[in-house]
């Protein structure tokens, strides 16, 4: 018989407290029910990461390390945001197991999708996307902007999987390849797929937060896809050139309706049109400097190399 892999889940966790105490004896039943299922290995982990939470999280993931040794944790150095303290734990995460499965901390991704997920990778595939099934329990104000991110998302070039976010299955194998992407504006949802490997989907029902509340009000979800769109793909470009073009016609088509007009010798004063014509194209102009911008502003990120994440505490020793 092979070897059962190891499998770590990987749970980033900003300030939550009020959740964590309730959701981790879950995800612990299910890693002890899929030992017991023989699937995967005794020595699979739960891997908490701490991203600079305010509250008592890290003591609350200090102490279940300590009550179990399936639970493990690492703490950043600071709150550097939900992608980040994902890539941090599936970093560490890639060395120590065959296979990781990412997934938010507050109960809202249903955990039974991971026996089917564990299956589809004995079955051969290194990469499984958790797929939202409904949404019944959003409010219909967070479906329509969350259904409105993929769509624009798809239309601005970047290709993401529909009604997935970040609950997936990935192999190690995979993991080693991708962390020679080394870019610091991640959005892992765009980036995965481009690693390759066999992959398929599960469907799973998305419930409601558990306890706590939503760190993705609608701000930070235009920012997301904002920053997904613009790391991932350089289309928004590419329609202001065809945008620009598009102008240059109509102008020019006004300009000999224009000379026409004054030879024929009926040219009234033409302020208005003159001044809105002007008002427009420098909102253009502006709008198109700030797309422009957005990616220069990416590449100096870039250039800077930075850390994409710092760890500061292990819940276990080196
Ligand atoms: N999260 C994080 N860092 C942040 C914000 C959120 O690690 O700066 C974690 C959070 O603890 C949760 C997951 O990312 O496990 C998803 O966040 P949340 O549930 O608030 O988002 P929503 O499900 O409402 O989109
Ligand atoms: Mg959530």
């Amino acid at each position: 018989m092979i070897k059962k892999p190891i499998l770590w889940i990987v749970i980033p966790c900003y300030n939550e407290e009020a959740v964590l105490p309730i959701t981790a004896p879950m995800f612990l039943n299910k890693l002890n029910f899929l030992i017991s299922a023989n699937k995967i290995s005794d020595e699979s982990r739960i891997l908490f990461v701490n991203d600079g939470s305010k509250d008592s999280t890290w003591d609350i993931i200090k102490k279940l390390a300590k009550e179990n040794p399936h639970y493990i944790g690492i703490c950043q150095s600071r709150n550097r945001g939900h992608q980040n303290a994902v890539l941090a734990g599936l970093m560490e995460a890639k060395d120590n197991c065959d296979i990781t499965i990412s997934i938010d901390c507050d109960g809202q991704d249903d955990i039974n999708a991971m026996d089917k997920m564990v299956d589809a990778y004995l079955d051969g595939c290194d990469v499984v996307y958790g797929v939202r099934s409904s949404r019944e329990t959003d409010t219909f104000f967070k479906r329509f902007t969350a259904q409105s991110f993929y769509k624009l998302l798809n239309a601005m070039g970047a290709e993401i999987v529909y009604n997935h976010a970040d609950y997936r299955l990935i192999s190690a194998k995979v993991l080693k390849e991708f962390a020679s992407f080394k870019e610091v504006n991640i959005f892992l949802r765009g980036l995965i797929p481009l690693v390759g490997f066999k992959s398929t989907s599960v469907e799973y029902a998305r419930n409601e937060r558990l306890a706590g509340k939503s760190h993705y009000p609608l701000s930070k979800m235009l920012s997301l896809a904002f920053d997904g769109i613009t790391s991932l793909s350089v289309k928004p470009i590419r329609l202001i050139t065809g945008f620009g073009i598009f102008v240059a016609a109509v102008s020019f088509i006004i300009v000999i309706w224009a000379v026409i007009s004054a030879l024929c010798g009926n040219t009234i004063a033409g302020w208005a049109s003159m001044t809105s014509i002007i008002g427009f194209m420098s909102g253009v102009q502006l709008i198109s400097i700030g797309v422009i911008g957005e990616y220069i502003g990416k590449i100096y990120l870039e250039t800077k190399q930075r850390p994409r994440y710092i760890i500061s505490e292990r819940t276990w020793e080196e």
